[in-house]
């Protein structure tokens, strides 16, 4: 559907869990995190219900994350049924791999289109003190792992966070040896995200020209997704930048966000939406949710202010509350 600037909402991103099996400093804090209670998480077959409603207002494309989605049981099941949900094109993973090796072959199997691997270093020493677990090597099997699935789209995710300025070009030429795309993400200032240093596109860039030479423009994603691409002499795959801060791409902005309580959050800075887990207690009917939901995608906010001044509406979960 077309939300009241015009923008057509075609992608929704779906939260499983807030647990997490890693502790990234941008994400979650080492110690204190107060988890949600069971109860109040959507069960799978609310998930799927509001999915179905969802893909009746036009959304196609679903990425399930966290929390770290593979810590919730029965994943590969809610693929499978998310998969046979009529005009849902492709249903995705957002990982950070540590579970994938042993769940894979299941969720291939259940349909799984594409996984983004979130990844920030290769280096030990480096991932135990970023993500304050040690768990790099079964991360990168879990990154073998999808590199040897036929078909699967594979995406690597780094967020540079000053940590691992010497990891970066590291981190791309993956791009230039493997078939897949490193995308670099902006650190943005939710949640723990303002406590580490941001490094820009340009930054980036620069990095990346004096290692590998001119960037080579490329098309941008499917279904309209906010990466600029790029690529360089003799790579295989592709490089991306999706930088929400320095090049705010709100006007083309195509999703919204189910948490993993049921709050359908339309912004990532706001805490606008509607909290459709009340409504699905409450035993409203699938006409009362889709004119929530409705409701909510048309009063999506113009565009975030990162970078501006604190306002009262602002997001206040942490980033593993949300789903990235
Ligand atoms: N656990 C999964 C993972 O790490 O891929 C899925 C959930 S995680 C919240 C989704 C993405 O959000 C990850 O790629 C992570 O790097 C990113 N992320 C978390 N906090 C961020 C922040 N403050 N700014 C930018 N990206 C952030
Ligand atoms: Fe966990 Fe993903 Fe957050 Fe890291 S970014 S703590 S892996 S939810």
């Amino acid at each position: 559907m077309l939300d009241q600037f015009g923008r057509s909402i075609r992608y929704l991103r779906v939260s499983v869990t807030d647990r997490c099996n890693l502790r990234c400093r941008y994400c979650m804090p080492e110690e204190g995190v107060t988890w949600v209670d069971h109860s109040a998480i959507l069960s799978y077959e609310q998930i799927i219900r509001l999915v179905r409603l969802a893909a009746s207002l036009g959304v196609e494309k679903v990425r399930l994350t966290g929390g770290e989605p593979l810590v919730r049981k029965g994943l590969a099941n809610l693929v499978q049924e998310l998969k046979s949900i009529g005009g849902i094109r492709t249903v995705s993973l957002t990982t950070n791999g540590v579970l994938l090796a042993e769940q894979l072959p299941d969720l291939l199997k259940a349909g799984l289109d594409g996984v983004n691997l979130s990844l920030d270093t290769l280096d030990r020493a480096q991932f135990a003190s970023l993500t304050r677990r040690d768990e790099l090597p079964r991360a990168l099997e879990g990154l073998e792992a999808t590199l040897a699935a036929p078909g699967l789209t594979v995406k690597v995710n780094c967020v540079p966070s000053g940590g691992n300025d010497a990891q970066l070009v590291p981190l791309a030429a993956l791009a230039r040896d493997r078939d897949l795309t490193v995308r670099f993400i902006e650190l943005m200032p939710i949640g723990l995200g303002d406590t580490l240093t941001r490094r820009t596109e340009e930054e980036v860039l620069r990095q990346l020209e004096e290692a590998f030479g001119p960037a080579l423009p490329c098309p941008s994603d499917a279904l309209g997704g906010p990466s600029r691409n790029v690529t360089f002499q003799g790579f295989q795959g592709k490089v991306g930048f999706i930088s929400a801060v320095s090049h705010q791409f709100c006007q083309s902005c195509n999703r919204v966000r189910l948490t993993a309580t049921g709050f359908l959050k339309t912004c990532l800075q706001y805490d606008h939406g509607v909290d459709l887990k009340v409504l699905l207690d409450a035993g409203a009917e699938d006409a009362a949710l889709l004119e929530a939901m409705a409701d909510a995608i048309n009063h999506k906010p113009a565009s975030h202010h990162f970078g501006g001044q604190r306002e009262a509406a602002d997001e206040g979960r942490n980033m593993n509350q949300i789903g990235g």
